[in-house]
């Protein structure tokens, strides 16, 4: 067993992990990554983010989605298989693969593959596949970014053909012709948009009223009318009480009495933090009701010296809010000039069509008593969008009706989860509404969306004040 001493491990080399080691070895520290899968990369870029995005290029490119409404095109479901949509992937992955190496070699991190496990709260060891311990590791700090893998319930019969998570989704063969969908969540919602735009009748199911409950209730509108016009169909308030699969359908009863059956279910209600094979007890820490690490602003757990960090911390859960929350615990670690986590970040939603947002929804501002105006562009009212051939969507931005201070920005539509950071630069130095007014956009263009929805809300008031 080879023992060693640094600055800083990190465990786990996911987009939190990554970030963490490159931001310490910048400060001049001595990092090791471990990992417990072959490769660096974590969840993100084998079986969440980069998957699930290049999938969804795919499913644009091969059906011409956004050209279906200029040209007859006419694809056979039959033709299709994952395999081929996947296909990209594995370029994709490999290419983001090299990437991870060549920036863990240029800043001297050594990556060490193993699952970790805490023997105390400043030492821990690895596990190679045959259950051997092949390092004792002692650092001064720590970063768990473990990240998270779907819920899988004991009750729900998984078989990786027909009763899928978001993991094994992934490898199935055939397209199916009827998915259901349990779960109107992020991953749920856009793995649903993706199959319904393939052809796949897919039926979402939630508990909740609406899919996306999150969202700005006119942007959430908006979505559920344009998955209906794709082919999606959507209940709410409905709880499944019993997953079955019968032959090669899944069959789902619902706590109503409801049956649905189809080719294909997943199951997209929730996910895990990996934290089973850590060990937290000899460190010290413990995880909430929910199965998270509990950390304070700083991402410090209950043991000052060990952090955490990413999608095992819950809350936003994203790959760009966990790469920002490794660089940041990094700083704080080795004293180099920190902040909070920024109160506003840009959550990108890439259902078809796809969703950003940054800043207050127009339901906060009614809580919150703001006293706010809406500016609106539809994506009909923009050239580029004829031109695109993508006219379903909505610019939708609210700002202080007296200090003209834009408050939120949120977009449904093409490209929305792009042009979303102009929008967050907005809000970031505090812009007024006639910012976009007074400049000059490129044309034609998406993001000239902001321009004619800022005219559109600041024209309403001097309306209202009669100034024109
Ligand atoms: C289908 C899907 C789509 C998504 N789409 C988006 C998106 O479009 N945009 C976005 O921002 N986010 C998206 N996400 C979320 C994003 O993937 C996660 O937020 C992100 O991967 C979290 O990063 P992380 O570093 O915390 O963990 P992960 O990426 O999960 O990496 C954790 C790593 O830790 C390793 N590990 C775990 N335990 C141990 C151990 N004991 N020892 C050693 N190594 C260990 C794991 O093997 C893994 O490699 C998506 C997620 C899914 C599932």
């Amino acid at each position: 067993m080879e023992e060693l001493s640094v600055d800083l491990v990190v465990i786990g080399s996911g987009p939190a992990g990554q970030k963490a080691a490159i931001q310490a070895a910048k400060l001049g520290k001595n990092v090791i990554v471990v990992e417990k899968l072959p490769d660096p990369g974590g969840n993100c870029l084998y079986t969440g983010t980069i998957p699930s995005k290049t999938l969804r290029e795919a499913i644009i490119d091969v059906t011409r989605f956004n050209e279906r409404s200029f040209y007859a095109f006419d694809y056979q479901l039959s033709d299709l298989t994952i395999p081929t949509l996947n296909s990209r992937l594995q370029k994709v992955i490999e290419a983001e693969r090299n990437i991870k190496y060549r920036q863990l070699k240029k800043n001297n991190i050594r990556l060490i593959l193993g699952t970790a496990e805490f023997i105390d709260p400043h030492t821990l060891v690895l596990i190679d596949a045959e259950e051997r311990r092949t390092h004792q590791i002692q650092s001064k700090y720590f970063m768990i970014a473990t990240g998270s893998n779907p819920r899988n319930p004991a009750d729900v019969p998984f078989d990786r053909e027909v009763i899928l998570d978001s993991t094994t989704l992934l490898g199935i063969l055939k397209v199916p012709k009827s998915m259901i969908v349990l779960g109107g969540g992020i991953i749920g919602s856009e793995y649903a948009s993706f199959f319904a735009a393939l052809g796949t009748e897919v039926t979402i199911i939630d508990k909740k009223e609406h899919i996306l409950p999150m969202l700005d209730a006119e942007i959430g509108i908006q979505l559920q009318t344009a998955l209906v016009d794709i082919g999606l169909q959507f209940f709410g308030r409905k709880e499944p009480k019993i997953i079955c699969r019968k032959g090669n359908k899944a069959s789902v009863t619902f706590k109503d009495g409801m049956t649905l059956e189809a080719d294909a279910l997943l199951y997209a209600l929730g996910r895990t933090a990996n934290v089973e094979s850590l060990h937290l007890e000899n460190a010290g820490i413990r995880v909430n009701e929910r199965g998270y690490v509990t950390v304070n602003p700083l991402f410090q757990t209950v043991v000052p010296h060990i952090y955490a960090i990413g999608d095992v911390i819950g809350g936003a859960s994203l790959a760009s809010t966990s790469m920002e929350q490794g660089r940041l615990a990094s700083l704080h670690a080795f004293g180099g000039d920190t902040h909070y986590f920024p109160n506003f970040y840009p959550v990108g939603i890439y259902t078809i069509p796809e969703i950003s947002s940054c800043g207050y929804n127009e339901e906060q501002l009614q809580e919150l008593g703001f006293h706010y105006e809406v500016g609106r562009a539809h994506y009909y009212e923009i050239a580029r969008s004829h031109i695109a051939g993508s006219t379903v969507g909505l610019f939708k931005i609210l700002f202080h009706a007296e200090t003209l201070e834009i408050l939120g920005v949120h977009i449904i539509g093409r490209n929305a989860t792009e042009v979303i950071h102009i929008g967050l630069m907005a809000i970031g130095f505090r812009a007024k509404i006639t910012y976009f007014i007074d400049q000059v956009f490129n044309y034609p263009t998406f993001a000239e969306g902001y321009r004619i929805a800022a005219l559109n809300g600041y024209n309403k008031i001097k309306f209202k004040n009669g100034t024109y």
